[in-house]
Parts: structure tokens; sequence; C-alpha cells
């Protein structure tokens, strides 16, 4: 089995920082349309999130069950499904005493899409990890997958590194979808023509 490890603010929905209002989810522009086209390339669809507003106090780990949902809901509607949603709830700069740890699972640790890949059966080497901003990158990177930046402005710091440097980089995610496919498209062009003639 091979993943798209999706981050979720910013790649697949709209940014509002530490939002957990299921109303206010707003797909990026044609993320449902590029889901779609990833689910029918045959991949997992996992989203794994920094969540560090538990950490922070902001709100609760039960708060993000119903941005599941929603998301969920509103994939349905595509016909596509998720096969996880991961999150991490930790930060070193937490007020809430039990998540305000260095952990291995925040971004650009790859801690999330390793657990995913042992729960799911996942191939990293054939997995992408898809985000917008250079620690996702780093994550997916240090995991053993490509990685595509979608590079739409929230990355501000640009520390760059050999772990930091995307495979691809995309204009969004609809657009990070059709390279993925063009990709695939690439490969089969390219593979040997193997397989048996059938007898005249
Ligand atoms: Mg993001
Ligand atoms: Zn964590």
């Amino acid at each position: 089995m091979r993943a798209i490890f999706l981050d979720k603010d910013g790649t697949l929905v709209e940014d509002i920082p530490y939002n957990v209002n299921p109303s206010l989810l707003e797909f990026t522009w044609q993320a449902g349309q590029a889901l779609q086209i990833l689910q029918q390339l045959g991949y997992a669809l996992i989203v794994v999130t920094n969540q560090s507003g538990v950490a922070k106090g902001l709100f609760t780990e039960t708060a993000l069950q119903p941005i599941h949902n929603r998301l969920c809901e509103r994939l349905a509607q595509y016909g596509v499904t998720l096969a996880g949603f991961y999150y991490c709830p930790h930060s070193p700069d937490g007020t809430v005493a039990r998540y305000a740890t260095a952990c291995t699972c925040r971004k650009p640790m790859p801690g999330m899409l390793l657990r995913a890949a042992h729960e799911h059966g996942i191939d990293l080497s054939q997995s992408w990890m898809i985000g917008d901003i250079l620690n996702d990158v780093e994550a997916g990177r240090r995991a053993g997958c490509r990685t595509v930046l979608i590079d739409n402005g929230n990355e501000t710091e640009w520390k760059m590194s050999p772990l930091r440097t995307p495979d691809l980089t995309a204009q969004n995610l609809y657009e990070a979808a059709t390279l993925i496919a063009r990709e695939h498209a690439g490969r089969q062009g390219q593979a040997p023509a193997g397989g048996e003639l059938a007898a005249p």
C-alpha cells in the first residue's frame, strides 16, 4: 500500500490558526478534486497535522474530532475517503504540562508518518508527503517519502538543507496531484514491455 500524507492547515484546508470550529473549514482550491485524482492513482490518503493548540491549552484533543468528522463529510461529497487522521498535540512551548514536551511526532519529525505506515502497512518509499512549509518536507524526507512543497506563501523562514529540499513544488494541492499523476503516467510510459503475448 502506498500513501499520500497530507498536511491539513494551508494544504488541504485554508489556514486559520488554531481553528477547531468545523463550520469554518474551507478546502483550498480544488482540494476535493485533487484528492479524487490521488485516490484514483491508488494512494491511501492520510492527514498528518501538528496541533500544538492542545499543548498551548487553546483546545482539547476531543475538539479535533468534529474537525475530522467535517473533513470526512466534505470529502465524501467527492467520493474520497481518508484512510487516517493523525495529529501531534505536543509543543515544547506548551502550557499544559502533559503535552509540553519535545516529541517525535511533531513535524519536522516523522513520527506520525512512521506510525501511520506501521498501522496501515504502507511502503514509505512509494509514498509522498505534501505540505505548505519546509517542516512538512523534512518530515516526509525523514520518513523516506518523496515530497511536494506547496509554495503558497506560508513558509516564511526558508531554512534550507538537503532534508528540506522538496522533490516537487506546486502552487496548490490540485497542482501537486496533477504532478504526481504525471509522474505515474511517465513511469508507465517508460515501463519495460513485459507481459505475455496471446497465442495467434
Ligand atoms: Mg500547513
Ligand atoms: Zn508530538
